[in-house]
Parts: C-alpha cells; sequence; structure tokens
C-alpha cells in the first residue's frame, strides 16, 4: 500500500497506581524516569530508518502518556516529523487520566500539538469507580473533560467499562447519559476482563460482577443508548459522532501500517508483524529498539476476516476473494448467522449485528473454517 498513510503509536508505560484488573505493560515511575524515557523514546524514533514515510494519524497510549510533561510531547512529536512526514492534518492523540491534567497542563497539550483526547473514565458511578481502584471520582472526570474543551480540543473520547463489580444496567444506563451529556464526540466501551494474575483474580470480585447473561444485556443496552444520543457504532466497542471515528485505530482493524514505539509496543509494518519487548530498562539504555517477529504471523486471508468483522463495515466479498478467499463458501457459512440475527448482508459486505458482535469470536471462528 505504498500511497497510504500509516500511522505511529508511542507507549507510555507508566501510571500513578497500578489498577487492580489492569495487565497492560505498565509501571509506577517518577518524574525523572518518565523524561528520561522520553529521551530514549526520541533517539529511537530519530534512528528508524522510515525512508520519509507519510504518516496521518499518531497515538499516545499506555500506561497513563499524561503523566509526561508537554514539553516532551512536543519533542517527541518533533522527532516524529523528523523521520517521517507527518501531514497537515494528522489525528494526534494522547490517553489521558482525569486527575493528572489541569487547565494548564491541557493548554500546553494542546500547544505541543495533541489534538484528539482519549480520558479513561470508566463510570460515572463514584462507587464502581472506587472499585476499580481508579484515583479519580466522576466529578474529575466531568472536569477534565470541560478544561479539555475550554483548553480548545475538539476531539475528545472517554473510556467506559461494561461489567464490572456492583455494576447494573441502570447504573451503566446512567453512565451512558452523563458522558454523553460532556458532549465528548467519541466512546469506547469495554468489558472487563478477568486476566489471570491481577488483583481483580479473585473469587470475591468474581461473585461480584453480573453473569453472562446480564453483561449481555449491557452491551445491547449500551449499543441502543449511544445510538438514540447520536453516538453511532462502527466497531465492536466504538461509537462516535459523524466524522469522529479514531482514524488511528481504524488502521489496526483495515490492515494498514503502523509503526509502534516504547516497550509492549506492537507493530505492521510492510506486512510484518513485530513487538518491541516489555523491558523498560533495556530500553532506557539502547540507541534503537529492538523488535522481535510475532512467532505465529496469521494468514492474511484469515486476518481479513478476523478484524474486518469488528467493524460495522464488515467484510468485502470482493476483498475477500483478491486475497484468494471463497465467497460462496462464506456466505453460505454465514447464512445462520444471518437468518437468527446475528449478521446482515449489505450489498458486498456482510457484518455483524450488536447481537452478532457478542458471539463474534464463534461467528469468526465458523467463517474461518469455511475457507479451508
Ligand atoms: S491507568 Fe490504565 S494502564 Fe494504568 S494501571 Fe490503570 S488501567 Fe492500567
Amino acid at each position: 500500500m505504498p500511497n497510504i498513510a500509516k500511522g505511529v503509536y508511542i507507549h507510555v508505560p507508566f501510571c500513578r497506581r497500578k489498577c487492580p484488573y489492569c495487565d497492560f505493560y505498565s509501571v509506577v515511575a517518577d518524574d525523572e524516569t518518565i523524561h528520561n524515557y522520553a529521551l530514549a523514546l526520541i533517539r529511537n524514533i530519530l534512528s528508524f530508518n522510515a525512508c520519509g514515510e507519510k504518516v496521518d494519524t499518531v497515538y499516545f497510549g499506555g500506561g497513563t502518556p499524561s503523566l509526561m510533561s508537554p514539553e516532551d510531547v512536543a519533542k517527541i512529536l518533533y522527532a516524529v516529523s523528523h523521520t517521517f512526514t507527518l501531514c497537515n492534518n494528522a489525528e494526534i492523540t494522547l490517553e489521558a487520566n482525569p486527575c493528572t491534567v489541569d487547565l494548564n497542563k491541557l493548554c500546553a497539550f494542546k500547544q505541543a500539538g495533541i489534538n484528539r483526547l482519549s480520558f479513561g473514565v470508566q463510570s460515572a458511578n463514584n462507587n464502581e469507580l472506587s472499585r476499580l481502584g481508579r484515583l479519580h471520582d466522576f466529578s474529575q472526570a466531568e472536569l477534565a473533560v470541560i478544561n479539555a474543551q475550554n483548553a480548545g480540543f475538539t476531539n475528545i473520547s472517554c473510556d467506559l467499562m461494561i461489567g464490572t463489580p456492583n455494576q447494573t444496567l441502570a447504573s451503566l444506563k446512567e453512565s451512558v447519559h452523563r458522558l454523553a451529556s460532556l458532549k465528548i464526540q467519541h466512546i469506547s466501551a469495554y468489558m472487563l476482563k478477568i486476566e489471570e494474575g491481577t488483583a481483580y483474580d479473585c473469587d470475591s470480585v468474581r461473585n461480584s460482577v453480573a453473569d453472562d447473561d446480564t453483561v449481555s444485556d449491557m452491551y445491547l443496552l449500551m449499543c441502543r443508548e449511544l445510538e438514540s444520543l447520536g453516538y453511532k457504532q462502527y466497531e465492536i466497542s466504538n461509537f462516535a459522532a459523524k466524522g469522529y471515528e479514531s482514524r488511528h485505530n481504524l488502521k489496526y482493524w483495515q490492515g494498514t501500517d503502523y509503526i509502534g514505539f516504547g516497550p509492549a509496543a506492537h507493530s505492521f509494518w510492510h506486512g510484518k508483524r513485530f513487538y518491541v519487548p516489555a523491558d523498560l530498562k533495556s530500553y532506557l539504555s539502547s540507541s534503537a529498539q529492538i523488535t522481535v517477529a510475532e512467532d505465529e504471523a496469521p494468514d492474511p486471508l484469515e486476518e481479513y476476516i478476523m478484524l474486518s468483522l469488528r467493524l460495522c463495515s464488515g467484510l468485502s466479498l470482493k476483498k475477500l476473494s483478491s486475497i484468494g478467499g471463497n465467497p460462496k463458501a462464506l456466505l453460505n457459512a454465514a447464512q445462520p448467522f444471518i437468518n437468527g440475527g446475528f449478521a446482515n448482508v449489505n450489498g458486498d459486505s456482510i457484518c455483524l449485528t450488536p447481537n452478532g458482535f457478542l458471539v463474534s469470536n464463534q461467528i469468526i471462528l465458523k467463517l474461518i473454517m469455511s475457507q479451508l
């Protein structure tokens, strides 16, 4: 894909405190370490041989990227624009925790070149936030969003979690409405998964979360409510006002190249998938980041089925055929799901419905099997 602009992902593996459910690669660190990390990122970005490739999205994810200083963020973006050809209209996102930013810092991030913010709000219910071990309450999240708007941000996303301890259908509905009342442009909604080895991996948490059927009802309720509030679903977990879909995240699902910097960052670059080992110490001392090829690079056909069906735009039968797939066999395999209301056919495309998204793993497996 020579002319399609690519994406840059920058992992910031620091948090003020580790949330009990989280298994992302992040550690608690002081300001000096975070600054040294920014310098290591800059070295690594500048030493990357990008041959001036065009980039139109940059995404600072974490961890908690808002723990970095705006000055360091500006310098990292300068390094990105030096190594790559950064498009004028690039979408430049920074993930932020509500309690790590005030109006001054948000103005400085805007000045540094950030034009999209993604706040880890998770819930509008303070009891739920405290069970999640979050450092903010909802009034702090509201203030962070209002400050961001006053700083001039017009593209703001908030994360919401489903199936958290003690959450009910009513409290989820209230969270959805309170988030929407903040006039944000985008909402990402993730189901809580109890990951092995985290503090949440215990019976007391398992006993306080809703059962699978209720979590499914929560997901469907949330899809309906968000739709009625003007947030159109465009991916299994993502909803946006028209024109505010995350351009960076779309690259992951559309098979567009992106390059990751920082420990634990993944890349898909020139047809290869690789990652940076999750080792902060060695990253801090290296002059050029070491990458490791992914163990099992999936077959392009399998990968296309898996990724395209996450999107509401769905899978194109024409594209499937162009990469060696069998559209007829796929349509046959999809028929029971279409009849059952789990999938739809729109012209050349097959896409999953919200009910289908709830069982997407099983559907995708059947559709992949149809191509063997
Ligand atoms: S703030 Fe985010 S990345 Fe950090 S520990 Fe909590 S959930 Fe994980």
